[in-house]
């Protein structure tokens, strides 16, 4: 909300920047005071202010002091030689005897000050003095900030502001000021004392600490956020740059202007402090230069960057090797390049903004707060006015906010980028997985069906042995692609339930039976032990239940050496609306050590892939399991003991499915004579040879009669419901695919049944197929007895051999 705000403030602003200036215009004098507002003056070392109100900022002492240079005075004595001077000014700007006074030396200040008739207690600002003072109040010392000398060895400078409580006896006060400087390019008194109510000028000077307390602290903690973000994200320089500059700044907040930490650690070295002070300033300067380089390389002059960067490194190194008299007169040059800097800046985030950048309107909002902080501080460097201390407070928040604004856009906009890689890439490894599927599906189905057909011609016992191995490799190959193609799914989240009613313990009961042959041939026992209660059907989905409940059952017959399978099918708990069921396959073999009882349903684990005998396996299938039983929010358990046996089991609650009357019989088990298609005429529509060939050998040895098209519109052309019974339509095909055929036909009025025929998964097409039109779907490559049990199902009854 009030970025917004901000923003379109500062759109406004753009679109009329003189519109920002006139704010700036009604706004400032609103918060300055300036240096001409009228208050009572000194004149001739006397300062009246027995008719002057106390306000709670307290009054000036500004006007004529007397001025006794090279003299260091305890109380003003009228009969030394002494000249009246302007109060407060800098020896650069005092005269002695027509003369510049030198800004090495050492002078007595004093002022006599006619108080205001109060009974409440009064106190006196001292701001800091180039660069040590002492004062005295009728005689008394009441202040000091270091020690003034007269040489540089009896002369301790220091800076720091201070709120001292004056109780004089009588209505004058008698100040006499003693101020020395050996050690600062600059001498003198140059800020005003003031005097006020004890309570509002203390009050004042703790909220001016508070204020600059805070806003280092926010700097500091900022700058640690932004160094964080540089050592434990991706080592962008421009956060390091900004944190360096944050909490270079954050000490200068606290350690120039009002000095709170001087005044805090009273015992500072001054020395160090100086050359921190102007340490923080040129390197947070290079901080900033570098980190608007960094952000906008593109937008920013190189040559400009090296010459800024240059000139704040030179400055920088001047003040660790210069005396500090030196160094300290390097603020003016540095004055003057921050005065091209500050422009150059604005006009860099300028051209980002212009050429959308991320985050550069921030940047050019964030010139705006700096622009002002740099007025404010003009103006009260050059004394023109004194900024109240909140303006400036706001205006650094500000500034460091919208800095701090254009990091966070451009992390996010990173994250964003790279969410958006990394989801197109899993979108690429999805419909690559997909599309590889589907190829290698396709000759699949070719080396199933052939095998199949060779295994059904008689093959010698030697072939029939080797045929037996090329269908189990074929198989399991299946299998895998299969398992890849589904965890896939899975992951990328699309899979998708077809819920309908199902029997479970019918579909156990098929599962069991479906293993019996291979449980035997191992010398497995296997059985179903299923709850008798159990006879009604429930809302499921039939695909995914069975898929469950095999891979468990598989498992368990591969890892069981001897002894038995057993699936279990209990009912915990019915109501008139659902029932719970208890889900069990427990077997008699290896078992799993209790630290790998985790692992195994991570993907692609397996606790040692040698027991697995001879069978192949990915370590997919538990992983797949769990994630089909999770997302219907069921837990898949396991109980083991390593060599006395697994169970793997799930409790699920089902919806119970509507009692639907059966009006027409249901084919549940394969045709068993001899050429169960005997007569039904079948259209094939598939492009692929190997594919036509397989099923046009099966459909013959079924007695059935084929007729082939290549594509959808050889179909429409071929179909001639006189002449066909039945439509096998594989749904990838070029000119006209299945789909498109299909729809064509049923537009045109053909109900004859059209079974699609696909090398896709069955879930991916289903939707789409059903509401095409299609009477049902048969998977490639497909099991002989799967195809003539749905042919079977919707051929004219006139060959069905219903069960
Ligand atoms: P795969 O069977 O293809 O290796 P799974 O994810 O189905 O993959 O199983 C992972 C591993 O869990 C298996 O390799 C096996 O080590 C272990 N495991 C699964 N079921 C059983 C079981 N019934 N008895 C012993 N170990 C099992």
């Amino acid at each position: 909300m009030t970025l917004r705000l901000l923003y379109h403030t500062y759109k406004s602003l753009r679109l009329k920047p003189l519109f920002g200036l006139i704010l700036l215009a009604i706004f400032l004098p609103l918060y300055i005071t300036p240096a001409w507002a009228s208050t009572p003056r000194a004149e001739q070392g006397v300062l009246d202010l027995r008719n002057s109100e106390l306000d709670d900022k307290g009054l000036q002492l500004g006007g004529e002091w007397k001025l006794y240079w090279n003299r260091l005075l305890t109380s003003a004595s009228p009969t030394e030689y002494h000249e009246y001077v302007p109060f407060p000014k800098l020896w650069a700007h005092t005269t002695w005897k027509q003369q510049p006074v030198p800004t090495k030396g050492y002078a007595t200040y004093a002022l006599d000050i006619l108080l205001p008739t109060t009974s409440e207690p009064l106190a006196l600002y001292l701001p800091e003095a180039y660069s040590a003072y002492a004062l005295y109040a009728n005689g008394n010392l009441i202040a000091q900030n270091g020690e003034p000398g007269i040489s540089a060895e009896t002369t301790t400078p220091y800076w720091s502001q201070q709120v001292v409580p004056v109780t004089p006896s009588t209505d004058t006060l008698r100040l006499t000021l003693q101020v020395a400087n050996f050690h600062h390019a600059k001498g003198g008194p140059y800020k005003h004392i003031r005097i006020g109510y004890l309570s509002a000028l203390q009050a004042a000077q703790q909220v001016n600490y508070a204020l600059d307390i805070f806003l280092a602290g926010c700097l500091f903690m900022g700058g640690l956020f932004f160094l964080g973000l540089y050592l434990f994200g991706h080592h962008e320089k421009s956060n390091l740059y900004f944190s360096l500059f944050s909490i270079l700044y954050s000490y200068r907040v606290v350690g120039t202007k009002q000095y709170a930490l001087h005044t805090f650690f009273p015992h500072l070295d001054w020395s160090l402090t100086l050359h921190f002070e102007y340490l923080s300033l040129f390197l947070s300067i290079l901080m900033f230069t570098l980190y608007t380089y960094k952000l906008y390389p593109k937008d920013i002059n190189k040559y400009i960057v090296r010459f800024m960067a240059g000139s704040c490194i030179s400055f920088a190194l001047a003040t660790l090797l210069l005396p500090t008299t030196l160094f300290t007169q390097l603020i003016i040059p540095f004055l003057v390049l921050m005065a091209v800097g500050i422009p150059y800046t604005f006009y860099v985030y300028w051209v980002a903004a212009r050429n959308h950048r991320p985050g550069a309107r921030y940047a050019l909002m964030s010139t705006w707060a700096l622009l002002f902080i740099f007025v404010v501080i003009m103006l009260e460097y050059f004394r023109i006015a004194t900024p109240g201390k909140l303006i400036l407070f706001v205006g650094y928040i500000g500034f460091f906010f919208l800095q701090s604004l254009i990091l966070s856009f451009r992390f996010a906009s990173t994250l964003k980028k790279a969410k958006e890689a990394a989801e197109l890439g899993l979108k690429a490894k999805s419909e690559f997985l997909s599309t590889m599927s589907h190829e290698i599906r396709t000759p699949l189905n070719s080396v199933i069906g052939m095998t199949h057909l060779m295994l059904r011609d008689a093959p010698r016992p030697d072939q029939k042995e080797q045929l037996d191995v090329l269908l189990f490799s074929a198989n399991n190959l299946l299998t895998i692609v299969n398992d890849i193609l589904d965890f896939n799914k899975i992951e990328a989240g699309k899979i998708t339930f077809a819920m309908g009613p199902i029997d479970l313990a019918t579909i156990a009961r098929n599962i069991v039976s479906g293993y019996s042959k291979s449980a035997a041939d191992l010398g497995i026992e296997i059985r179903a032990v299923i709850d008798p209660s159990l006879t009604f059907r429930v809302i499921g989905d039939h695909t995914r239940t069975s898929q469950v409940i095999s891979n468990l059952v598989q498992n368990a017959i591969k890892f069981t050496p001897k002894g038995s399978v057993t699936l279990r099918l209990g009912v915990e708990d019915q109501t008139d609306k659902d029932v719970t069921v208890t889900l069990s396959v427990e077997d008699t073999g290896i078992g799993i050590a209790p630290e790998k009882q985790q692992e195994i349903f991570e993907r692609f684990t397996q606790v040692d892939s040698s027991a697995t005998r001879g069978f192949s396996g990915t370590g997919l299938g538990l992983a797949i399991s769990k994630r089909i039983l999770e997302l219907q929010q069921v837990d898949l358990h396991l109980d083991s003991e390593p060599g006395v046996g697994s169970t793997f089991y799930f409790t699920q609650t089902f919806p119970l499915a509507p009692v639907v009357e059966v009006t027409k019989p249901v084919v549940s088990t394969v045709p068993t004579t001899e050429k169960p298609l005997e007569d039904v005429r079948i259209l094939i529509v598939e492009d692929n040879k190997m594919n036509v060939l397989v099923a046009q050998n099966f459909l013959k040895r079924w007695g059935a009669t084929s007729e082939v098209a290549t594509n959808g519109k050889e179909a429409l052309a071929k179909l001639d419901p006189s002449r066909h019974d039945l439509v096998l339509m594989d749904l990838h095909m070029p000119v006209m695919d299945g789909y498109e055929a299909t729809r064509l036909l049923r537009e045109r009025g053909e109900s004859i049944p059209i079974i699609a025929l696909t090398a896709s998964i069955a879930q991916e097409v289903e939707g789409r197929i059903y509401s095409i039109g299609f009477t049902d779907i048969v998977v490639k490559p497909f099991n002989p007895n799967e195809l003539l049990r749905v042919i079977a199902a919707h051929a004219p009854q006139k060959n069905k051999v219903v069960v």
